[in-house]
């Protein structure tokens, strides 16, 4: 089964795909690695992709096999499961600022967290799509509720977390 873990920059992806990958026994594959390591796509600093090249090149190598993908355009791949991960939108502006991200970049993943748009992209490309907020757990707790909902054969679970309601905390890291 192909799983991808999907979510905006500072969710917490690598963290739950790789503890994920050790529990089922799959392998882990970070998709920025595996972009790079296949030459697809352009390094301008940032890793710039045509998502359908990847999907492309993914299923190729991939399909069939037991694998964890991790990446913020792992819905783009064809995947079996797309868990789009969520978090309270000032802790990733509080991690990517840790990370020393420009201004500008956080404020544009900070606005895409507060909107849902790796999750409205997910659901515009995949069947089975299960979100799962992470605020406040331990990344030991999420991959828990993503095996719950795997094994207990949940079709799609959406519509868990509206950040407009804590829209005035994050306004500092906007780019207003
Ligand atoms: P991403 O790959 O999405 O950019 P990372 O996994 O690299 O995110 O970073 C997420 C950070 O958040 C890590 O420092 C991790 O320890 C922390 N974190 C705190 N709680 C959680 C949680 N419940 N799930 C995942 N990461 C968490
Ligand atoms: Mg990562």
């Amino acid at each position: 089964m192909i799983i991808a873990i999907t979510g905006t920059p500072g969710v917490g992806k690598t963290t739950v795909s790789k503890l994920l990958a050790q529990r089922l026994g799959y392998e882990y594959v970070n998709l920025r690695d595996y972009a790079i390591e296949k030459g697809i796509g352009e390094l301008k600093g940032e890793l710039e992709v045509e998502v359908d090249e990847l999907a492309y090149n993914f299923e190729r190598d991939f399909k069939g096999k037991d694998v964890i993908v991790d990446g913020h355009l792992g819905h783009f791949l064809k995947a079996d499961v797309v868990v789009v991960l969520r978090a309270h939108p000032r802790l990733i502006g509080e991690r990517l600022k840790d990370r020393g991200y420009p201004r500008e970049k956080i404020g544009e993943n900070v606005e895409a967290e507060l909107v849902d748009v790796i999750l409205v992209e997910a659901l515009e490309e995949n069947e089975r799509v299960l979100e799962v907020d992470t605020t406040g757990k331990t990344p030991e707790e999420v991959v828990n509720e993503i095996l719950e909902l795997i094994e207990t054969g949940v079709k799609k679970r959406v519509g868990i977390v509206d950040w407009s309601e804590v829209y005035d905390e994050v306004i500092p890291y906007l780019r207003l």
